[in-house]
């Protein structure tokens, strides 16, 4: 199998999840061959020659700066004509959706997103990923014709740390980086916290904090603990946190090893977002509050107490 995977960067530096496909392509084994798209990508390619990402591809352009699905989408339909792969990977990130729907019409592919699992049945690939909110998982195999192209959630595989790779400065037309749209400034809405979905470890508030001026008390928590701050949509539907927080179906898909959840009720639609993280922890007053049932480790009691406390245990914990 020929697998091609994007990685994706921001400001010059890889997203874990570009590791985490190479760890995937490798996993299935097969010819892997890794692009990268940058105003300058030779170094990125090193790094993930370095890390097993195979023949990495770097596509090198001021245009590419930032990220641009007219241009980004160009660039890699040329690479795919040119290196005809079976399967082409990429994150299941906002960006990865975005290009991954865009590649697959122009390329006249089979499309699976949000994959949590890959896996070869002879020289078939069959992808696994949640359907109809989580509550059907689906097996899906590509027909044949065209690449089958695939979102991967962050977070499910590891990400390559070591290996061997050599290095391509590719050229394409002139004509790619050609776009009706010009990314001239991006700014980051969440204030400069972390990622929510490649981060390890998220706290999210629920309606249970009451009001807007305790959306910080959850922030000192998820400080404490090194982790980013996620959001019920109820309380953005209220104001209280941007939507750029929000988790779950209409939200963010997050995968984290730790999910923390304050004065989170549990409905399904918030469950489907956060559902497969490794370990939950739920703080709730109400001791038959859904979340409670998908929890590994429930607090039942009121959160003006707990998580004070929590912070101030987790930051002296950190100190010593
Ligand atoms: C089409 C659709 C899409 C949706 N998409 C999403 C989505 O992406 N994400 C999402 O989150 N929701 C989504 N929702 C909304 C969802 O149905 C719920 O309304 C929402 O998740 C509830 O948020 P919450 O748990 O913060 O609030 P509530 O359900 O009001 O729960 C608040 C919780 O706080 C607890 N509490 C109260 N006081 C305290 C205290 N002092 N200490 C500790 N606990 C306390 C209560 O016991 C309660 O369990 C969607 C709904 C629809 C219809």
């Amino acid at each position: 199998m020929k697998i091609l995977t994007v990685a994706l960067q921001k400001d010059n530096k890889l997203s874990s999840a570009s590791f985490e496909l190479v760890e995937a392509a490798r996993t299935l084994g097969g010819e892997i061959t890794t692009a990268v798209l940058a105003a300058d990508a030779t170094a990125m390619a090193e790094q993930l020659a370095a890390r097993g990402g195979g023949r990495v591809l770097a596509v090198s352009n001021p245009a590419l700066g930032a990220y641009n699905d007219e241009t980004y989408a160009k660039v890699i339909s040329e690479l795919i004509s040119k290196y005809s792969p079976d399967l082409v990977l990429g994150p299941a990130t906002f960006y990865g959706k975005a290009l991954f729907s865009r590649l697959a019409g122009r390329n006249g592919g089979c499309m699976a997103s949000d994959a949590t699992s890959l896996a070869l049945d002879g020289d078939r690939l069959t992808v696994t990923r949640p359907s109809y909110g989580g509550s059907v998982i689906t097996n899906l195999a590509a027909n044949d014709g065209g690449p089958f192209f695939v979102t991967l959630r962050p977070k499910v595989y590891p990400e390559a740390t070591e290996g061997s790779g050599e290095v391509v400065k590719e050229s394409v037309d002139t004509a790619c980086f050609e776009s009706r749209t010009v990314v001239r400034e991006s700014k980051v809405e969440s204030g400069g916290t972390l990622n929510l979905a490649e981060a390890d470890i998220i706290v999210s508030a629920g309606r249970g904090i009451k009001g807007p001026e305790n959306v910080q008390l959850v922030k000192e928590l998820a400080g404490a603990l090194g982790a980013a701050f996620g959001a019920s949509r109820a309380i953005v539907d209220a104001g209280w946190t941007q939507y750029a927080y929000q988790v779950g179906q209409t939200g963010k898909t997050v995968n984290p090893k730790l999910y923390m959840a304050v004065g989170i009720s549990g409905a399904i639609q918030h469950l489907v977002g956060m559902q497969t993280s490794k370990t939950i922890v739920a703080i709730n007053k109400d001791k038959d509050a859904p979340i409670f049932n998908i929890a590994n480790y429930g607090i039942v009691g009121d959160m003006f107490e707990i998580v004070p406390a929590l912070t101030k245990k987790f930051k002296a914990a950190l100190q010593d």
